[in-house]
């Protein structure tokens, strides 16, 4: 069998190859970065692979970037795909956290290092890292700005109305920014400044199972229907962007119209269609989580790592995935309103100012 490497770099080895029908590797790379993404229905996870498709080519890495669509088998497929071509590094953004046990055994056993990507693998000792954002601290950003929110455009209301939404069950993240709001949120409630008035509380009653928007717009049509013929909701806690645009549609449906009178709803991810919702006063805030530093902190790691130093981490105490505690690289979240949108988003390049028009 002809080894195909034995052709690459000289002019007679090119011409050999040709002569045998093989298309030559180009210079030898330092090796193949399976990148397994959930989904492309959310603009967030195109940015973080492309960035990081960028970053790996720019270190001199070959890139194998899919994604899942959603679909939990789909994913599987694909990362044992990638293990199969011989990936030396996976980068994985799961879409369920704890069905990968079973191929990160085997992407192990073939010696490749494992990176969970911004949502934690759990269940499962062959995780390596962990790269992502103080999900937590997201979820303060969350509770912080929907209390701004009230005070602001419902001073002298008391008690605000609020609805509570929380992300996917399956998603470790969901559980961190629901604890991180209701940190804020819960010594209101309990002062009665605060009223979830259709008593929903607990991400076993608020999550929203794959992020699905239809899903959060019809659990916000029931919410109104069953609880708020007579009152006025105030405030809804929406996770993510996604989400934030189902509850809106959900609520301008009966009526709620930016004014004095829309409710405060939050977001996460800085999306553009929410950013403009944003601009059009129909959402209160976002948060911005810039995906592009994250792909750059993940690539100088897996560098780090296959040269066989140590990485740079700043979390080892946090992110326990019930077999053990991932070393965990953590970056800071942002709070973006209305009046943060050019400098924060488009200033820093995140979003091009034409695409708001
Ligand atoms: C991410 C969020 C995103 C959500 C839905 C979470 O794991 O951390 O940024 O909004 O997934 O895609």
């Amino acid at each position: 069998m002809i080894n195909r490497r034995t052709f690459v770099g000289t002019a007679a080895g090119l011409a050999a190859a040709l002569a045998v029908g093989i298309v030559p590797a180009m210079a030898e790379g330092k090796g193949l970065v399976g990148i397994s993404m959930p989904t492309k229905s959310s603009t967030r996870w195109i940015s973080d692979g492309e960035s990081m498709v960028k970053e790996f080519t720019a270190l001199g890495y070959e890139t194998d970037l899919q994604y899942g669509e959603d679909d939990i088998p789909n994913q599987l497929a694909q990362i044992e795909n990638m293990v199969t071509k011989g990936a030396k590094v996976l980068i994985i953004a799961a879409i369920d956290g704890s069905t990968l046990s079973d191929i990160l055994k085997k992407a192990h056993e073939a010696g490749a290092k494992v990176f969970a990507y911004d949502r934690l693998i759990t269940k499962t000792g062959d995780v390596d890292y962990y790269t992502t954002f103080d999900n937590f601290g997201v979820g303060v950003l969350q509770g912080t700005s929907l209390v701004n929110g009230l005070k602001e455009r419902f001073a002298g209301v008391k008690p605000w109305n609020v609805e509570l939404f929380g992300g996917s069950p399956d998603d470790t993240n969901a559980f961190y920014f629901y604890d991180g709001a209701m940190s804020v949120l819960k010594p209101l409630i309990d002062s009665g400044d605060i009223a979830i008035v259709s008593g929903q509380m607990g991400m076993d009653k608020v999550g929203t199972l794959r992020w699905d928007g239809a899903v959060a717009q019809a659990r916000m049509d029931n919410l109104l229907s069953a609880n708020y013929t007579d009152k006025k909701v105030h405030g809804v806690l929406a996770p993510y962007d996604g989400l934030s645009r189902g509850i809106i549609s959900s609520l301008k449906g009966v009526g709620y119209a930016p004014g004095p009178e829309m409710p405060i709803v939050t977001g996460q991810d800085a999306e553009v269609p929410s950013v403009k919702a944003m601009m059009a006063g129909e959402q209160y805030s976002t948060v911005f989580k810039d995906t592009r530093e994250l792909a750059k902190v993940t690539a100088k790691m897996v560098d780090a790592v296959m040269q066989g130093k140590e990485p740079e981490i700043n979390d080892t105490k946090t992110y326990n995935n019930e077999v053990k505690v991932v070393p965990s690289y953590l970056l800071t979240p942002y709070s973006v309103g209305k009046d943060d949108i050019t400098k924060m988003l488009v200033d820093s390049g995140y979003i091009k100012a034409e695409d708001l028009q």
